[in-house]
């Protein structure tokens, strides 16, 4: 399917590797120039050169943590007159309840909220301007279905979550979509840092971990960085522009739900 895409300019954050990294190459393959960032300046331009060699777009690095303004400052300069944003950020670290004090939420809701809120009050302009635009924010599944080790996860993704309802339906009429990805689990290190604290705690190898999530899960397997970039470009693309301040969950039909 040719996405109508060919041509545009997206910014893809926290995209060197993992899930962010799966948009950025899908958005590549379908002719999309890209600004990419991410903390490390090594991997990042890594995966840059990959995708200038695979699909001959241009794309632009900009290292820095995306939750720190003045690292988002200079990202945002770079990325102006993007047609497509894609939010993303490290999420934050597991615990219970009683582990997280008032900082520890105040991270949490500046790099899952808070981050991606002034990345589209940034760029959000500039595509109404224009009279089209796209943005994909990651979020989780954990939005649908609380994880209860992931209370910080929950609470500030919700509160994204709330915001891109209102928000999306505000700037539909100038041809700007907003729309939500919920991962469940997918094979990406963030997936490998969360089985491990599973394995230490119960005695067991990451590989074990692993399986035994994997068999809670419907598909019996974790999800792939491919497959959810691919959905991440259809979002994007031009086919999808009825598509308005939706939460579309990506997991394997973990989460057992009727709607
Ligand atoms: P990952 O750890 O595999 O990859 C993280 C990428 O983000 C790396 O490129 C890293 O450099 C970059 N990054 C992290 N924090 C950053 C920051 N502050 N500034 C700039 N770059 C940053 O993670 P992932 O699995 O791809 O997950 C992406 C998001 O999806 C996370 O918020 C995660 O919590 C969420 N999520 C993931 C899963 C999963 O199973 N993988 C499930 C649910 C939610």
């Amino acid at each position: 399917m040719d996405l109508g895409l060919e041509g545009k300019t997206a910014l893809v954050c926290a995209a060197s590797r993992g899930l962010g990294a799966g948009c950025a190459q899908a958005l590549a393959a379908a002719g999309v120039d890209l600004v990419l960032n991410a903390r490390g300046a090594d991997g990042l331009e890594r995966l840059a050169q990959a995708l200038r060699d695979a699909h001959g777009i241009r794309v632009t690095t900009v290292a820095g943590d995306v939750t720190d303004a003045a690292a988002r400052a200079v990202l945002i300069d770079a990325a102006a007159g993007v047609d497509i944003l894609v939010t993303n950020a490290g999420g934050p670290p597991p615990g219970v309840w009683s582990d997280w004090d008032r900082d520890d939420f105040i991270a949490a809701l500046d790099a899952n909220m808070l981050t991606p809120i002034a990345l589209m009050t940034a760029l959000l302009p500039g595509m109404i301007d224009r009279g089209w635009g796209r943005v994909v924010n990651i979020t989780s599944g954990s939005v649908k279905a609380p994880i209860a080790q992931l209370g910080l996860s929950n609470s500030a993704r919700a509160g994204l979550t709330g915001y891109v309802a209102g928000t999306a339906r505000q700037v539909a009429p100038h041809g700007v979509t907003i729309n939500n990805l919920l991962p469940g689990i997918h094979a990406t290190d963030r997936a490998d840092a969360l089985d491990g604290t599973v394995a230490q705690a119960q005695g067991i190898t990451l590989q074990q971990a692993r399986d035994q999530r994997a068999a809670t899960i419907p598909a019996r397997r974790y999800g792939t960085a491919e497959e959810f970039g691919a959905m991440c470009a259809f979002l994007c693309s031009t086919h999808a522009g009825f598509i308005v301040g939706q939460n579309i969950l990506l997991d394997g039909g973990a989460i057992n739900a009727t709607l």
